[in-house]
């Protein structure tokens, strides 16, 4: 495995680069999938590495750990442990406002992600994804394009496996990384050979300030120190990116996708075809062989099939991925069609804006459930969607207060739900054939569940006993 800090040394100030070549303790706060990874990395690079996480470490991951001889500790933080550091590998999962953060920061003390780190330890080609919805889809659908061709890939980020764990025990030749804002937020030096921005609007604002703008700024990370050489795949129509863009004039060879031939955009939507254009190569699909449904899938599949085409895979193969791709679980899922009427699973929608791609997807009346931990949410975007396509809504959640005041006045059959089970019930009672019944909550999911899988779960179960 060769060692790519070097490769980055110009770039790094130079405080950063003295402190780096005597750097030896690690510590990784969070001990879950990115954490234990980073660890393992950090072990076999031969640094002092010490694990620490604030609540329970799973069985699993210990068991990682103590297999290559990591110290560790579970429901505290220890200071003196801490504080000791040279470098800290924070989870993405950890907000800046933590105590021990805080103090990290006092004592100048650099944070860096798992991302971050696990960069420094490989050479292979990195194809880096991130935007407010569609991360996990289209990350999945390149990597299924790239294994499908062929190619040593490995699928890392928000999904699959730690990259640092990977990096540690496996030699691929590429990675296609999920990023999130928060991942973002820990790179420095970090390089995307190929960067996707998908889409910017408005999610985790409690975790910035309540400022837009130092979100976009997150996002915007993911350009960070790419040159010429480097490519970056961006939605040319979203209005926040193309305003980043003439603000920062990126450096990268830009390939921007868009639903119209335009000038500069290199990927398009013309006579219900999606094409490609490359500087050497073209690449044409009818749209409806696309097994992803929904004009946003449209633009994952673009974003993913540029990226293939930069790495020149042949258009056949990118043709037969994108036509046999299975989707993601908890993503415009099919569940089941019972006496006719479809049921979708899309609990992974916990934002309005991913509900609004789900319902314009819609082409049957449908029985839409939603509801749950509002993040301040502003239903008027959807509100034009659901009165033409909704025939009834289901309100699920604690607290239905806000879902009631914004829909009451505006459609007729409305009900609400303590649970999924009666949800589906109440879904199953109203929806006729030829419908679809439609879970795409626009809310988090911790009110009632553990999270958007446990609720999706709970869907396709009670979808399944009807
Ligand atoms: P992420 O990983 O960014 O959360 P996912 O691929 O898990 O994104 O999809 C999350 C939700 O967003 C799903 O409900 C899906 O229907 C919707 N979605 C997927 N792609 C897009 C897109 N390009 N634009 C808007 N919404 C999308």
């Amino acid at each position: 495995m060769k060692n790519k800090l070097n490769k980055h040394l110009t770039q790094v100030d130079p405080a950063i680069h003295r402190a780096s070549c005597t750097r030896r303790r690690i510590v990784i706060l969070g001990g879950g999938e990115s954490g234990a990874g980073a660890a393992v990395l950090a072990k076999k690079q031969g640094f002092d590495v010490f694990v620490s996480d604030l609540s329970v470490i799973k069985d699993q991951y210990k068991t990682i750990l103590d297999q290559y001889d990591i110290a560790f500790e579970e429901n505290r933080h220890t200071e003196e442990l801490i504080l000791s550091a040279d470098e800290i590998i924070k989870s993405p999962g950890i907000p800046d406002k933590t105590p021990i953060i805080k103090k990290l920061k006092e004592k100048q003390i650099p944070i860096i992600s798992e991302i971050e780190f696990a960069g420094r330890y490989t050479n292979a080609k990195t194809i880096c994804i991130t935007g407010s919805n569609g991360k996990t889809t289209t990350t999945v659908l390149t990597y299924h394009i790239l294994k499908e061709a062929g190619l040593n890939v490995g699928l890392a980020g928000n999904v699959g496996n730690s990259m640092a764990l990977q990096v540690a025990e496996k030699e691929y030749d590429c990675y296609v990384i999920e990023l999130s804002s928060f991942q973002l937020d820990g790179m420095y030096q970090f390089k995307a050979d190929i960067a996707v921005l998908l889409n910017i609007t408005p999610d985790h604002l409690d975790r910035y300030n309540y400022e837009m703008q130092d979100y976009v700024d997150a996002k915007l990370r993911i350009l960070q120190n790419q040159t010429k050489k480097e490519t970056f795949i961006y939605w040319n129509d979203d209005p926040v990116i193309a305003r980043e863009i003439l603000k920062r004039k990126p450096a990268a060879t830009l390939f921007p996708f868009a639903e119209k031939k335009a000038a500069g955009v290199k990927a398009y939507i013309e006579n219900k075809k999606i094409n490609i254009e490359t500087s050497n190569s073209k690449f044409t699909m009818e749209e409806e062989l696309v097994a992803l449904t929904g004009t946003h899938n449209l633009y994952n599949s673009m974003a993913a099939g540029i990226a293939a085409k930069l790495l020149d895979i042949k258009n056949e193969n990118i043709r037969q991925s994108l036509s046999n791709f299975k989707g993601v679980e908890h993503r415009l899922e099919k569940v089941a069609r019972v006496r006719g009427v479809e049921y979708v699973n899309d609990s992974k929608a916990t934002n309005v804006n991913s509900c609004w791609y789900a319902l314009q997807s819609m082409k049957t009346p449908t029985i839409l459930i939603l509801g749950g931990t509002d993040k301040g949410n502003d239903y008027r975007e959807i509100e034009l969607l659901v009165l033409e396509k909704c025939k009834a809504l289901i309100f699920l959640g604690i607290d239905n207060s806000k879902l009631h005041d914004f829909f009451d006045d505006k459609v007729d059959t409305i009900s609400d739900a303590g649970s999924m089970k009666e949800a589906v019930d109440h879904a199953y009672a109203i929806a006729q054939k030829g419908e679809t019944v439609l879970l795409s909550p626009c809310c988090a999911s911790f009110d009632l569940f553990q999270n958007y899988e446990d609720r999706g779960k709970q869907f396709k179960e009670c979808v399944r006993k009807l």
